[in-house]
Formats: C-alpha cells, sequence, structure tokens
C-alpha cells in the first residue's frame, strides 16, 4: 500500500471493503455492496468532488451515503454534488446536520456574529445539502459511529467492519502542529475528555481527514494532547500581566514570529480565544474592567 504524500487522487485499500481516497482530503469509502458505497466526508467543494467522482465513475461506483463527521466545509463542500448526481442520503448528528442545511449560519461559529468577507472562502462556506440526523436512521450495514466532541460540536468517528476508524478532525498530525501550533478546538474541555476517549479506541488503521492514514493512536494522541497544554502554558504565561484578547494574539503571534492578516485574526485569533475561554470558565483565567478594557490575567490580584 503506497502511502506517498501526493495530491494524486486515487483508491487506496485499507481492508476487504474499506478504501480511502488519496489527495489533500481523505475521504472514507466503505462498499455495502459491489457498485454501492458510503462515502465518510464529501471533499472541500463541488470541482474537488468531480475529481473524486471520476475516480467512482471509472470504477462503477454508486454513491448511496454520505456520512459527515461534523458540519466543517472541507468535510461537507462535496455533499451537494453527490447528492444532486446519486441521489444519496447524507447523515450527521442532528446538530451538524442541521448547519449544513443552512450552511450560511457556519461561518458565524467562527467569527462569533455576521463573519466578516474574509472568511467566506470554501473552506468555511459549503453548498447547503439535506442532511438528516443520523441518530434517526439506520447506519450502513458495517458501519458503527461514536462520539468525539471539541474540535466541533457533536463530531463523531466512523468505523467499518474492516477494523478502520475515521476520525474526522479529533487529531492532526505532528508536523502540521510544529509548523502552525494551533489547530481549530471549538470547546477544549471536550476535546481533552475525547482524546481520553480516542486512546482507547481500537482498530487497526486510523484515518484522521488531513494526514496519511496510520496505525499508532496513542502516539498521535499524545502529541495532541502535548500541543494543547503547550497552547495552555504561553497563554497563560502570556497572561502574567492584564492583556486585552487583541494584545493576547498579538503577543502569541509574535512569540512564534508569525505575522497576523485579518484572515489569521479571524481563524488562529478565535483558536486563541477559545483556549482563553476554556481556562476562564477554569477559573485559571480572571477577566477585570481596567479603565473600560476587558483584561485577562492569570493573577488573583482585582484590578
Ligand atoms: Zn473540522
Amino acid at each position: 500500500m503506497s502511502m506517498g504524500n501526493d495530491n494524486e487522487i486515487r483508491l487506496e485499500k485499507l481492508g476487504e471493503k474499506t478504501f480511502y481516497v488519496t489527495g489533500l482530503f481523505k475521504i472514507g469509502v466503505y462498499k455495502i455492496s459491489d457498485t454501492d458505497i458510503c462515502l465518510i466526508e464529501s471533499g472541500l467543494d463541488r470541482s474537488y468532488a468531480k475529481s473524486v467522482d471520476k475516480v467512482f465513475e471509472k470504477e462503477g461506483l454508486n454513491v448511496k451515503y454520505i456520512i459527515n463527521t461534523h458540519y466543517h466545509a472541507d468535510h461537507s463542500g462535496g455533499n451537494a454534488y453527490f447528492q444532486e448526481k446519486y441521489n444519496c442520503q447524507i447523515l450527521a448528528t442532528r446538530i451538524n446536520a442541521e448547519l449544513m442545511r443552512e450552511y450560511a449560519l457556519c461561518p458565524s461559529i467562527i467569527w462569533g456574529g455576521s463573519p466578516v468577507k474574509n472568511i467566506l472562502n470554501n473552506y468555511f462556506l459549503a453548498e447547503n445539502s439535506n442532511a438528516e440526523d443520523i441518530m434517526q436512521k439506520e447506519l450502513p450495514e458495517g458501519i458503527e459511529i461514536g462520539m468525539l466532541p471539541g474540535h466541533s460540536y457533536e463530531m463523531i468517528y466512523v468505523k467499518t467492519k474492516d477494523d478502520v476508524a475515521f476520525l474526522g478532525d479529533a487529531v492532526v498530525a505532528e508536523e502540521t502542529l510544529s509548523k502552525h501550533h494551533l489547530s481549530y478546538i471549538y470547546d477544549i474541555e471536550k476535546h481533552l475528555e475525547t482524546l481520553d476517549v480516542l486512546e482507547q479506541l481500537e482498530a487497526k488503521y486510523y484515518v484522521a481527514y488531513h494526514d496519511e492514514p496510520f496505525t499508532d493512536i496513542k502516539e498521535h494522541v499524545a502529541f495532541n494532547r502535548k500541543n494543547i497544554y503547550e497552547n495552555i502554558e504561553l497563554i497563560k504565561d502570556i497572561c502574567s500581566e492584564p492583556k486585552t484578547i487583541e494584545e493576547v494574539i498579538r503577543e502569541y503571534f509574535n512569540r512564534y514570529y508569525f505575522r497576523l492578516s485579518m484572515y489569521k485574526f479571524a481563524v488562529d485569533g478565535g483558536m486563541i480565544r477559545n483556549y482563553m475561554t476554556y481556562l476562564y470558565n477554569k477559573g485559571e483565567l480572571c477577566a477585570d474592567n481596567i479603565d473600560n478594557f476587558i483584561k485577562w490575567h492569570t493573577t488573583k490580584k482585582f484590578y
């Protein structure tokens, strides 16, 4: 089995009925019959889905289901294309299904209100699709799911009978973390609990959407957990003196010699804010009004 880190789109086998589509995004493919398949995720957008579909056309495969681990546009952006062409059933947890039916709301989750135009690209905005609540439907034979909340609200994993677990964005490659330091986490507390669950999830192969398939889940969980605690320590260190959220974001970027842009302020800044929210709710950060600025700090001193 080739595990080359290229962007060529082809089917790779992981088990008797389980495959994944190579390329920038690792789309899961489970054969429910000789010709019918269930996809796990659908690619970035219509054009990406079309290039994936060429592989299915060549193999004479018919997309019967798509299961999305969560609503994020890079996972569900191909839904509309596949549903139009194959009339497939699209399944996700209830809230994720609702979001994919009315996608315009999704960038607001990143921005915290009607979003700035900078983030309205195909990573944050997908076409609507008619997704349904996976808990109310019968799963295709040979597939089971489990909850992995944290990266996103009510994210799931999909495990096939061939002992292959598709993990959505629950873990990120070590290389990516050491380069970017931040990965998107909606709810840090739930995500840390999810990493504990994941550590116990047994499978022959694990597929995270943005990485090559791997076999050692414990190792992946360990460096993902380490990255979170590094971010927590860094943010607490930055907040040893009271700072506004914008100052914390600026300081985080300065420490890694990254340059801030409006796009990064919206996306990465949001990730930093999620860490601060977590620490504040846990009582590890205080926030006080100082000269009508809300400043965040680790000291218990009242300003
Ligand atoms: Zn995601």
